[in-house]
């Protein structure tokens, strides 16, 4: 079965998030379940671009409105991603260094939709499927289906899978001149509330779609930044997978940015290697229990309720419990945050930025990690952190509800707590002092942590179930 899978991320290539590690891992795993999965994602001018070799499999030129844009297919030449992997470069539109933010976003979106169609097309090809990801191939399915120049594959069924539904990418009806000839008998499949909705588009012309958790599925249909109701129609569409996790690049037994390996015999002694490692380079002390926190900083994620919850802990528990923040986003938390480690030096310590090597090692030396979300759709923190025997405490939010179980209950791991609020955060803070005391507590918890099983082998079965559900149709 050959499938594309249409994504604006993909991990090593290009990361902002979860999105990325998600279409870095699913086509290797489906590859060695016997399909034939490839990534098509917009060229940027990137580390992984310039760093690799690239062979033109195509180009022409297409219209986007009124204006004719040439394009190119570039294939990576090796395949050593385990899967195919292609970009479309755009020059003036997409041959840019960052993934999002440029105020012509919806123009570049909508041309590497257009030439990809294009592409397969005019090269005659017909895959099995076509897998799109997130709003930004949003557009696909209901291209695919109702314009004229694509009906040659008007039968591909198309699947969507939603890692974030808070974002849609909707534009303004005054942009409609630039999809290509479309019946204009179908545009109602293109709106949501006055505006052309990529997102609800593809829910409505996709065959099936998918949500990285079930939990989030459900989530959906009562906050999805005003898709709700379109969530509640569309209901029998969806079935919630949770994510996996590539274990070749996240295992502590052999990460190489790490500064110590370790696997569940040496766990103690590995992790207390990483703590220490990391305590030196933020100036911590290692003997007191460490939480950090790695993510967007942003509403989402709870971030802006860091500051005033880390200067009550550190208030209520003096000297007994040290923080790391490690994530970029909104000013004002970066701001705070900034100011509260300068305030308490040596129990909190925040980096601003973006630092992929830093992130592995902050899950290999902290006793937890903090997850505040106020939505999550899968998450992945919590999964690397699991596999780094590093106790996750999260909101029980979409994905986080869906994989982890509070120590206090049979056979858990984890602390949970309700509200994305101060107080749930502080007393949260709190157990996890307290776990720390109980060192046995501790050990078990990390041995049963690193003995669960988040790879992609079980989620890659349910995608490939959802295919072959398809089958009799293709
Ligand atoms: P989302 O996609 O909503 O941001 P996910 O939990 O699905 O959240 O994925 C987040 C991914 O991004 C994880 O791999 C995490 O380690 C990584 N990440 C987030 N912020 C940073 C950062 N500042 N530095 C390094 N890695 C980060």
């Amino acid at each position: 079965m050959k499938v594309y899978h249409l994504s604006a991320e993909c991990y090593p290539v290009a990361k902002v998030g979860g999105l990325a590690d998600v279409v870095g891992a699913l086509p290797k795993y489906q590859n060695q379940m016997g399909l034939e999965a490839a990534v098509v994602m917009p060229f940027y001018e990137r580390k992984f671009v310039q760093e690799n070799e690239w062979e033109m499999v195509f180009d022409a030129s297409s219209l986007l409105g009124m204006h004719r844009f040439y394009f190119e297919v570039l294939k990576e030449k090796t395949g050593k991603l385990g899967f195919e992997l292609y970009l479309i470069k755009i020059p003036g539109l997409l041959d840019r260094e960052n993934v999002y933010s440029y105020p012509d976003e919806t123009e570049q979106f909508i041309a590497f939709q257009i030439a990809f169609l294009d592409w397969i097309n005019w090269s005659h090809q017909t895959p099995d499927l076509i897998h799109c990801h997130d709003h930004h191939t949003g557009l696909v399915p209901f291209m695919l289906y109702y314009s004229r120049l694509y009906h040659r594959l008007s039968e591909i069924p198309t699947i969507l899978t939603i890692h974030n539904g808070q974002y849609h990418g909707a534009f303004n009806w005054s942009k409609l001149s630039l999809l290509p000839e479309i019946d204009m008998t179908k545009t109602g499949l293109l709106d949501w509330n006055g505006a052309i909705n990529p997102l609800a588009s593809a829910v409505k012309c996709c065959w099936r779609y998918t949500t990285v958790s079930p939990t989030y599925l459900e989530e959906l249909t009562y906050r999805s930044n005003g898709l709700e109701y379109l969530f509640y129609m569309e209901r029998a569409k969806g079935t919630g997978i949770i994510n996996g996790i590539d274990t070749d690049i996240w295992n502590p037994k052999t990460d190489a940015m790490i500064a110590a390996n370790y696997s569940v015999r040496q766990l103690a002694t590995g992790k207390q290697k990483n703590k220490e490692a990391l305590c030196e380079k933020f100036g911590l002390d290692t003997d007191k229990p460490l939480i950090s926190f790695i993510g967007r900083l942003v509403g989402e994620k709870g971030a802006d309720l860091l500051p005033h919850a880390i200067r009550q802990v550190i208030k209520g528990y003096p000297d007994a419990v040290n923080f790391i923040i490690l994530g970029a986003g909104e000013i004002r938390v970066q701001d705070e945050l900034k100011a509260l480690a300068t305030a308490h030096p040596k129990q909190c310590s925040v980096f601003i930025g973006y630092d992929e090597p830093l992130a592995h090692q902050v899950y290999a030396g902290s006793d937890f990690l903090l997850m505040p979300s106020r939505v999550e759709p899968c998450g992945l923190n919590q999964l690397y952190a699991l596999r780094y025997g590093t106790v996750p405490m999260v909101r029980v939010t979409g994905g986080l509800k869906d994989t982890v179980i509070d120590y206090g209950d049979d056979g858990g791991y984890g602390i949970r707590f309700i509200q994305a609020s101060v107080p749930d955060i502080v007393h949260a803070c709190g157990r996890a002092v307290e776990v720390y005391a109980n060192q046995p507590l501790m050990q078990l918890l990390r041995k049963r942590m690193m003995a669960l099983d988040f790879s992609w082998a079980r989620s890659t079965k349910e995608y490939v179930n959802l295919y072959e559900s398809l089958k009799p149709v293709i």
